[in-house]
């Protein structure tokens, strides 16, 4: 087949291809077709420092030779089996490998293609749980989640996601959710200190708890960060406090590390910096280390022997994916693990991680940044038009998109979330890299907001 020209390809793009989260009437293609560790090239020879982790799965770079070869030795024996009442080697390996990292308690894995997939699987598991359990509590059919929250794209995920602009529209299609307030460390509620966030958020919660755990299966929480609802920094113990809630409640507790597994944080997961055990862990974008589309629900063996029975007794879960447990994104999942040893990454992340903080400390500075959020190799940078009163720009000025139109001009690509800048590399980024990054940044924040 002959190939398409560059015009071909642009023009192609913009009339047949319906980019996800995009104005397709204003998008102007950019075609990347290259990478190479940390760098992508795009159709006209330029090369750029992904800055975002080609949206935050990407870890140890891209080309990595240790993933492709996991790759190609894997495509030597089968591309893909069926998982429904089957199995492949590198699934049940990746399932071991998994059960074993994860906080304790979770040894059971349901892997699907894709996090909202993994949220999904998790919210119908924790609604079967309470009507097949010892003691059924059929009348526990409701979800708590937090304001601003995101949880991926389905509509069982946007039912307990809580970002207006993108979730309101599909309301009438929803169902009905609690909805606790999402902690805010920078306009922070009026008359409470600093020190006191924590127990003020999670008082929040406890309220609804109190009146309504009766009808609550689970709630569900980003463990940490809310990233999508713009690097939202949780106050320390917050997540301790809900597991703690949770418990006393008899409320199962759902941790969605799509975003923050795998590293992100500083720890392999961030339940870890709690010491938290959910009763599901999901997780997604990291887990192949960026390669493939793969995703797993992790959950206890309390849940798992609720859906226990003889055929006819209908306590089978009836889901499950086309895709799931593929054989080669398994392989590249396993030898992504593998490569978090052999490169002692997460012992490399410290150094990183500080020297974001550094950077950050400066860009904090500038005269439009209203606040800046860090969480391991992740950060947000909120631009506000005054800084005194943390009134934002109008939204139709798009500062933080113009900023990132600016950082790709001198070689970054980034992607705000709104008015806040995003900074979330491979966690495989050297120390020089990360520094080109945050300059970057710096001079592209200063140049679009003076
Ligand atoms: C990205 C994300 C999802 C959805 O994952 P997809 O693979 O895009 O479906 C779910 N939860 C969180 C916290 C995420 O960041």
């Amino acid at each position: 087949m002959q190939q398409p020209t560059r015009e071909e390809l642009l023009s192609w793009d913009r009339w047949h291809v319906w980019h996800g989260f995009t104005q397709m009437a204003e998008y102007e293609p950019l075609v990347l077709v290259e990478g190479q560790g940390c760098r992508l090239r795009d159709l006209d020879g330029r090369w750029y420092l992904d800055g975002v982790a080609s949206l935050w799965c990407n870890v140890h770079g891209h080309r990595h030779p240790r993933l492709d070869a996991a790759l190609q030795g894997q495509l030597a024996q089968v591309a893909h089996v069926t998982n429904l009442g089957a199995s492949n080697v590198p699934a049940i390996q990746l399932a071991r490998r998994l059960a074993e990292l994860a906080p304790p308690g979770l040894e059971h894995v349901f892997f699907s293609d894709s996090g909202s997939t993994a949220v999904e699987v998790a919210l119908k598991m924790a609604f079967q749980y309470w009507r097949q359990r010892p003691q059924p509590r059929p009348e526990k059919t409701r979800f708590l989640a937090l304001a601003e929250a995101y949880h991926g794209d389905t509509l069982g995920s946007v039912s307990v996601g809580g970002i207006e602009l993108f979730h309101e529209i599909f309301r009438p299609l929803l169902f009905p959710c609690f909805r606790a307030p999402a902690p805010d460390t920078y306009r922070t509620p009026d008359g409470v200190p600093p020190d006191q966030l924590t127990p003020y958020y999670l008082q929040q919660v406890e309220n609804i708890l109190q009146a309504h755990h009766h009808q609550i299966a689970a709630m569900i929480v980003e463990p940490l960060v809310q990233c999508a609802a713009g690097i939202l920094v949780h106050p320390p113990g917050f997540l301790r406090g809900l597991r703690q809630l949770t418990r006393q409640y008899n409320v199962l507790l759902i941790a969605d590390e799509v975003a923050v597994g795998f590293g992100r944080t500083g720890r392999m997961f961030a339940c870890q910096h709690e010491e938290v055990q959910p009763d599901f862990l999901c997780l997604g974008k990291g887990l192949t280390g960026g390669y493939l589309p793969m995703a797993a629900t992790l959950t206890t063996t309390e849940i798992w022997n609720a859906f226990l029975g003889r055929y006819e007794d209908n306590r089978t879960f009836f889901h499950g994916h086309t895709y799931g447990g593929n054989p080669l994104a398994a392989a590249v999942a396993l030898a992504n693990l593998e490569l978090f040893e052999e490169e002692r990454l997460l012992e490399s992340l410290p150094a990183k991680i500080e020297r974001l903080r550094e950077h950050l400390e400066r860009i904090s500075r500038l005269e439009h940044v209203g606040h800046v959020r860090q969480c391991g190799l992740i950060a947000g940078i909120e631009l506000v038009e005054d800084r005194t009163t943390k009134r934002p720009y109008p939204r139709p000025q798009r500062r933080g998109w113009q900023v990132c139109l600016q950082a790709r001009s001198e070689g970054v690509l980034l992607r705000p979330l709104g008015d806040v800048v995003v900074i979330f590399p491979p966690l495989a980024i050297s120390l020089p890299d990360l520094d080109f990054l945050c300059q970057v940044v710096e001079r592209s924040i200063a140049a679009v907001c003076s």
